[in-house]
């Protein structure tokens, strides 16, 4: 692969939508894979009790493993957690284990319970280039943990019927957050997944989404693909699972835009044409 511009600091990107089977997780972990195969270091971290990124990474997170859990509640260091993804190179992950189920309850009478995640982060000496956050399907301390702890909101989105039901809650949180907690905090990827272009709802509703949003929607759709839906189940990534493959070219070309999309912003922000 082409190597891309480096972001010049760390770029967190919180992956978030309070639905399931949008293509959260999926999306997390295959734009992390394709940023490292285009040369950047990147950790996935692991937000979700359920694991599904872990899985698809191939990292083991049985209940004994060191897990975000510990970072959030236990106050370990997150390199204490963090376990090198073995097929690709420069991809790291934070995995969760089921314990994690009960961090909702149990953050909420911890001090400083949003920033949790955050201050793990900003302790962690490793050099990165992206962050990637796999969010569980809720808006709660987990999620707005994620909010705290970085910049940029990742909304994949399924092309269907309902798609854009819940959305208006989603960025409410979004705006609470920024309000309150993390002034950084913008949408600032919006990625159609499932993509049918055979189908007319498929186009409708990628139109609806790129009228109501425009430039933060990515120009690639990921297509509905059974090599993207079988690699979790090899602990691999459709980028090592099936490289030449659509969904793999799809998820290289995604994480092309928003490499590019990053330095484009960095470099308005030197040249003075963008505020703050
Ligand atoms: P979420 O994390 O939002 O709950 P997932 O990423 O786990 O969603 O995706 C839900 C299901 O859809 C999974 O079984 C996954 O393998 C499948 N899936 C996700 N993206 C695609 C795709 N582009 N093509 C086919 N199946 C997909
Ligand atoms: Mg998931």
């Amino acid at each position: 692969q082409g190597a891309l511009p480096r972001p010049e600091q760390t770029r967190i990107m919180i992956v978030a939508n309070q639905k399931g089977g949008v293509g959260k997780t999926t999306t997390t972990v295959n734009l992390a894979a394709s940023l490292a195969l285009h040369g950047n270091r990147v950790l996935v971290i692991d937000l979700d009790p359920q694991g599904n990124a872990s899985t698809a990474l191939g990292i083991d997170h049985h209940a004994d493993v060191p897990s975000i859990y510990d970072v959030l509640l236990e106050s370990k260091q997150l390199s204490e957690v963090v376990q090198p993804v073995v097929d690709v190179e420069g991809l790291f992950c934070a995995p969760a284990t089921i314990d994690l189920a009960g961090a909702e309850i149990e953050l909420v009478p911890m001090v400083a319970r949003e920033s949790r995640l955050h201050r793990a982060i900003e302790a962690y000496e490793q050099p990165l280039d992206y962050i990637l956050i796999d969010c569980p399907p809720s808006l709660g301390l987990l999620t707005v943990n994620a909010m705290v702890a970085g910049a940029e909101v990742v909304i994949p989105i399924q092309c269907e019927y309902y798609a854009l039901e819940g959305l208006g809650q989603l960025l409410r949180n979004v705006d609470l957050v920024r309000g309150h907690l993390n002034p950084r905090l913008h949408v600032s990827t919006i990625l159609l997944t499932m993509y049918d272009g055979r189908t007319r709802l498929a186009s409708q509703v990628a139109e609806e989404v790129r009228t109501h949003f425009g430039q933060e929607v990515l120009r690639t759709n990921i297509p509905r693909s059974v090599r993207i839906s079988e690699a979790p189940s090899y602990g691999q990534t459709v980028l090592t699972y099936d490289p030449n493959s659509s969904g793999a070219l799809s998820y290289l070309e995604a994480a092309r835009e928003i490499a590019l999309r990053g330095q484009s912003a960095q470099q308005s922000i030197q040249h003075g044409t963008v505020e703050g």
